[in-house]
């Protein structure tokens, strides 16, 4: 692995419910993490080398405004970059905003990464995710705006040889059930998918760590919970080729993941993670303990199969 970033999902509660969430985040969605198990969390990645930078996500991390504040700069105070991503929802003016963004100033390296797309209104002019990054400039925090927009059946780029449809979707999480009905998006045999387009398996770059205490490679590819073992230890002992989903992922991408597992999905896909999504999700009765939390996989938001940490 050669990890620089561990990326807190501090709840999956959201205020939206965004057809292109690949948690499938929601209001009615839990998985909350304590500032108790944050900043342990903060602490352990002290022990983990290379790791530079924490970043706060979710769901909606300012839903969480104290845990987000004291956790954040916990992790500036013992060294980390700091990054939070969110879609703006407190920006009921510019002024109200920079209030929000104000406890953040101080912290020595800190960026903003603001949801800005026709899913979070940005086909509303002035919307709060551009409130937010004005706000941010105004205060001198760095922010960007993420931006994804409705699929089309364009191919816009290429990465490691798989087109990516304009708009920039991948067809995951609750993209994958809907977003992926359009007949005019192009579609592929399954047998083509034989790459994972976003992850080298053996130089992971950053871990997301839930609520749950679930370690993920990609969102619901689990490869330790923080019950179990810490996170050094995680990061120590993976093993990319013997981990039952990672390894055929590793071999022949999603293709070699439906063909390992003889899975019903011979048909066509728009992309490598509509594919991977759908036999990951075939799977999880099989392997409930490598493929968390269910909210990752559509089940019920109110699930507590898995408990919280605290
Ligand atoms: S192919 Fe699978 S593992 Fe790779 S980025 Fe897509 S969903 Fe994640």
């Amino acid at each position: 692995m050669s990890i620089t970033g561990l990326h807190l999902l501090l709840s999956y509660q959201c205020t939206n419910e965004c057809d292109h969430c690949f948690v499938y985040s929601s209001p009615s969605a839990r998985g909350t993490m304590s500032l108790r198990f944050a900043r342990n969390a903060i602490h352990q990645a002290q022990d983990v080398k290379g790791m530079e930078e924490i970043w706060f996500e979710g769901g909606e991390p300012f839903l969480l405004y104290p845990v987000l504040m004291n956790a954040a700069w916990y992790a500036a105070m013992v060294g980390f970059r700091i990054g939070i991503v969110t879609n703006g929802y407190f920006a009921t003016t510019v002024e109200d905003a920079m209030e929000w963004l104000r406890p953040l100033v101080e912290l020595p390296e800190i960026a903003l990464s603001v949801s800005e797309d026709v899913y979070h209104g940005s086909d509303e002019g002035d919307n709060p995710a551009a409130r937010t990054r004005e706000a941010a400039r105004r205060l001198g925090i760095e922010a960007d705006a993420v931006s994804i927009e409705q699929p089309c059946g364009v191919v816009i780029e290429h990465e490691k040889g798989e087109p990516i449809l304009g708009g920039g979707v991948r067809f995951r999480g609750r993209a994958a059930d809907r977003l992926a009905d359009d007949p005019s998006l192009p579609r592929k045999p399954w047998h083509e998918f034989t790459e994972c387009p976003d992850e080298d398996w053996d130089r992971v770059g950053r871990l997301h760590l839930d609520g749950y205490g679930n370690v993920f490679a990609c969102q619901g590819v689990v490869i330790g919970n923080l019950d179990a073992r810490t996170l050094r230890e995680i990061v120590r002992e993976y093993e990319p080729d013997t981990h039952p989903i990672i390894g055929p992922l590793k071999r022949g991408g999603p293709a070699e993941l439906v063909r390992h597992y003889d899975l019903p999905l011979k048909g066509e896909y728009l992309d490598a993670c509509q594919l991977c999504f759908l036999a990951r999700r075939a799977l999880r009765e099989r392997r409930p303990d490598l493929l968390a939390p269910p909210v990752v996989y559509g089940e019920d938001p109110g699930d507590a199969s898995q408990g919280e940490q605290d």
